[in-house]
């Protein structure tokens, strides 16, 4: 796991920690703020939820992983209305992680990365019209997958919130330990 650390942080994430999947729990509650579509990506992605499958189903996605990574992005915003600071962000920490997906992909083919908030690989999805372009390369998030992110932060002994004026997104990618080169 040191070297997907290293990989991670050589990305250029801000933090990287081990996660163990065997604390990871797919939550009603996480499922009910997605279907609450304050994103309003529910029901509007092949990578959230419905379409992602049920809480059993990504449970049991999860549950096939005895290792993984968790890794984050944390910024500094001038104040709490700092948008660009936060679109940066966001915009750094997807593409960090489709690199670092990209790399674990290779050495490990079958991992599960789940991202922070929806795929955004194509400028409009499919859904639910034609099947998934990239199926291959889509990534749901860990909060479609009913995670907890906060918690799963807790839980690989990483900090959620950096403190007064941060902003951190988190991500994590799953594998089977025995799949390491
Ligand atoms: S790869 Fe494209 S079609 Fe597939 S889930 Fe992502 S945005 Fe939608």
């Amino acid at each position: 796991m040191a070297d997907l650390i290293k990989l991670a942080l050589d990305v250029g994430f801000s933090h990287a920690a081990a996660l163990d999947p065997s604390t990871l729990r797919a939550l009603p509650e996480v499922r009910d703020m997605c279907a609450a579509n304050r994103c309003q990506r529910y029901g509007h992605s092949w990578s959230c939820p419905p379409a992602c499958g049920s809480l059993e189903e990504t449970a049991a996605a999860m549950a096939r992983y005895d290792g993984g990574v968790l890794v984050q992005t944390t910024a500094q915003m001038a104040d709490d209305f700092d948008v660009e600071t936060i679109t940066q962000a966001q915009k750094l920490h997807k593409e960090r992680f489709f690199t670092l997906t990209r790399q674990v992909r290779l050495l490990v083919p079958d991992c599960l990365p789940l991202t922070a908030g929806t795929c955004t690989l194509c400028r409009t999805c499919t859904y639910p019209d034609k099947p998934c372009r990239f199926p291959a390369k889509m990534l749901s998030s860990m909060e479609a997958y009913g995670l907890l992110v906060s918690q799963v932060c807790q839980d690989a002994g990483l900090p959620y919130y950096y403190g007064p004026g941060t902003l951190t997104y988190s991500s994590c990618i799953l594998i089977k330990e025995g799949d390491m080169p």
